[in-house]
């Protein structure tokens, strides 16, 4: 069932997660195992990341180096998969630009259609590691919003080979990404929010943000999405804060802001498992405040950190 159709339909509070597949090496049984206490909670969907290549340095047996390119964390589809047969749920891919090219990502597509997965989040993706800027692939999409007219158009059967005539339509739900706090290169959030629109206006079905922590942020985003003529389900992401070291390490991967309440108590703490009691507290407070101005779906990062979600939706439910 598409996201959409999971949200029109929703009688109570949908709950959705987002996982990471392991990195190589790591069994599909590390995946079950982090995700099987959480099946409790019936989430109508869940994300699984994609992450890109990256090109690193290695050293040769004769003491010269070479680039090399590696995958960490490969298998997404598969996980899609794999979680749709084993847990009858809606399991969404993520795509992204990077690293694809408009052919690849045509093929990708197709089978994706063709495993039956009818919900994709259309990304752009960041810069490689070691790149300073996001470039997308020669053959490839600069924006998210290039990913989502291509997604439209296999929605209509249109293929990249022209000889195509009538060819299958597919019929993919399209999720975008939306920043409470502005994506980082965009010079204002009134511009980000522009674009934002465009991904909508080209065939996006819904949104799903970036994590916060300040639910401030996320309803002056919505209502400002809203007053832009955005007017698809906007779905927000959480994630706990677990230990002080995230403190930097969160706004540096993810631009968003801590409020100072939440990093006064957790530089407070004397010990990870202290920190992770004041994160799984604060993340609770923030769900109920959203569940009381009337959010319909909670979207959790799980990130390593399946215990406290279960622990928040314990007492939320
Ligand atoms: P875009 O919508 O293309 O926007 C990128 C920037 O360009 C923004 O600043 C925007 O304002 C600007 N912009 C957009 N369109 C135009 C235009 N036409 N002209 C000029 N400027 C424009 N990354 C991964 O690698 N793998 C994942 O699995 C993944 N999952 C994510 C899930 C969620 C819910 C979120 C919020 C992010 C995720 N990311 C993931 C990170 C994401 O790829 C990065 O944040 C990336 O930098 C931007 O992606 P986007 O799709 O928002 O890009």
């Amino acid at each position: 069932m598409k996201v959409t159709e999971h949200l029109a339909q929703a009688k109570d509070t949908i709950v959705s997660f987002e996982i990471l597949p392991p990195t190589k090496g790591k069994s599909i049984a590390s995946i079950y195992d982090h995700l099987n206490p959480l099946m409790e909670f019936n989430p109508a969907f869940i994300n699984v990341t994609y992450h890109r290549a990256e090109m690193i340095s290695k050293k040769r047996v004769d003491g010269s180096f070479e680039m090399v390119e590696i995958r960490k964390r490969p298998g997404t589809v598969g996980i899609c998969a794999a979680l749709m047969n084993k847990y009858k749920v809606e399991a969404i891919p993520h795509l992204i630009c990077g690293g694809f090219s408009k052919t690849e990502t045509e093929n990708a597509l197709i089978d994706l259609d063709f495993l039956g997965i009818k919900n994709v989040l259309a990304l752009r993706g960041d810069a490689a590691k070691g790149e300073g800027y996001f470039k997308s692939d020669p053959q490839g999409h600069a924006f998210a919003e290039d990913l989502v007219r291509q997604i439209v158009d296999l929605n209509n059967g249109h293929y990249m080979e022209e000889e195509i005539k009538d060819g299958a339509k597919t019929d993919f739900c399209i999720g975008v990404a939306g920043y409470p706090e502005k994506h980082f290169e965009a010079p204002n959030m009134d511009t980000d929010i522009a674009y934002l629109k465009r991904k909508i206006d080209l065939g996006g079905n819904y949104i799903t943000t970036q994590l916060f922590y300040n639910n401030a942020h996320y309803f002056t985003y919505v209502n400002k999405c809203r007053a832009a003529g955005i007017s698809v389900p906007i779905i927000p992401g959480l994630k706990p804060l677990t230990n002080q070291k995230q403190l930097t390490a969160v706004p540096r991967a993810f631009h968003v802001e801590i409020p100072i309440e939440l990093s006064k108590e957790i530089m407070r703490t004397k010990n990870d498992a202290d920190s992770e009691k004041v994160g799984t507290e604060w993340l609770l407070q923030q769900c109920r405040d959203l569940l009381k101005n009337g959010e319909k779906v909670l979207h959790f990062y799980t990130l390593g950190k399946p215990g406290v979600i279960y622990d928040v939706l314990k007492q939320l439910f």
